[in-house]
């Protein structure tokens, strides 16, 4: 049976870490703030955001709503994003996606100072991750790292197999393995025979979007995988990309649905905002 790689608890073992070094950050004046953004009222994205002020709250992080109504121009988004990249006061801006219909996503995007992007969608941040300098990494698979590490599970020198390309999860958890020192290789929809790519791999991210792809005959015997995907089934239960009950029979170590890598993505977005600020003030 796999160990269960509990990202809840991983988690909130961060969120007490950055807790105690937003306390300190408050002793010597400096106090951490994030904008967030929301346009329109998408129910998921109230959810998201709603989670976010909960964690900031909780870790003592600053945090400032801007609840924008639907038809809301781009123009007037743009306009925000400048004031908010001109304040001194503020640390890390966040425009949570997705966008209403018609505005331009990867204007916005880059239109926020990449010394305040904590979400790591810059195209300076994701150079710079390609680059292997240090910015802001997408907060998913910067998780997904801190899983594995504080698991005790070793990446230098492994066979890495990341389901998935996209901006957001496969393409930067990707480079991040590589940085780990991982060897890794990439699968998408384009890919021919995938399981014969994934029964290789030492770890495995699924960030396939696509509930259940990843069956027992896709995992080699003893290889840690990764579930990214977040999904609900036929009654409204939250699981991931991958067949758990098949999986963790094969597999040395595991991430549930929910309760793996979820919980993460909050963390190292609070993460990144003290990190922000630290950079900002020169800490
Ligand atoms: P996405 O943008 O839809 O990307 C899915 C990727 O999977 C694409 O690169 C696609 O390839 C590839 N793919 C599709 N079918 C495939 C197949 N049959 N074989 C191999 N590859 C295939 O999704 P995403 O934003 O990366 O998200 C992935 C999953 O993670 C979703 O379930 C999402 O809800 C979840 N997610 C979770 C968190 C979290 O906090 N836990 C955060 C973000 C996302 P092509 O590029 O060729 O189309």
């Amino acid at each position: 049976m796999a160990m269960l790689i509990d990202g809840k608890k991983i988690s909130a073992e961060i969120k007490e870490e950055l807790k105690s070094e937003v306390t300190a950050l408050k002793e010597q004046g400096t106090e951490v703030t994030l904008a967030v953004i929301q346009i329109g009222n998408d129910p998921a994205s109230t959810v998201y955001v709603g989670n976010k002020k909960k964690a900031c709250e909780f870790i003592g992080i600053r945090s400032l709503a801007y609840e924008l109504p639907e038809d809301t121009s781009e123009e007037k988004l743009l306009a925000l994003v400048d004031e908010l990249n001109a304040r001194e006061d503020v640390n890390g801006i966040l425009v949570q996606l997705p966008l209403p219909e018609g505005m331009d996503e990867d204007l916005i995007l880059r239109r926020i100072s990449p010394m305040k992007d904590v979400d790591g969608f810059h195209p300076m941040n994701v150079g710079l991750l390609n680059i292997g300098q240090e910015g802001f990494v997408s907060c998913t698979p910067a998780g997904v790292i801190e899983l594995l590490k504080r698991s005790g599970i070793e990446i230098e020198g492994k066979e890495c197999v990341v389901l998935g390309r996209s901006n957001i999860v496969g393409k930067p958890m990707a480079a991040l393995l590589l940085r780990e020192n991982g060897t890794v290789t990439i699968c998408h929809s384009r890919t021919k025979d995938v399981k014969s790519i994934t029964k290789r791999a030492d770890i495995l991210v699924a960030a396939v979007g696509k509930r259940g792809f990843v069956t027992a005959d896709y995992i080699k015997e003893g290889a840690v995988v990764i579930d990214v995907g977040i999904h609900r089934n036929e009654m409204n239960k939250l699981c991931g990309d991958v067949v758990f009950e098949e999986a963790e029979k094969k597999a040395s170590a595991i991430t549930p649905v929910p309760g793996g890598v979820g919980p993460m993505t909050i963390a190292m977005l609070m993460s990144n905002c003290v990190k922000a600020a630290k950079m900002q003030k020169g800490i």
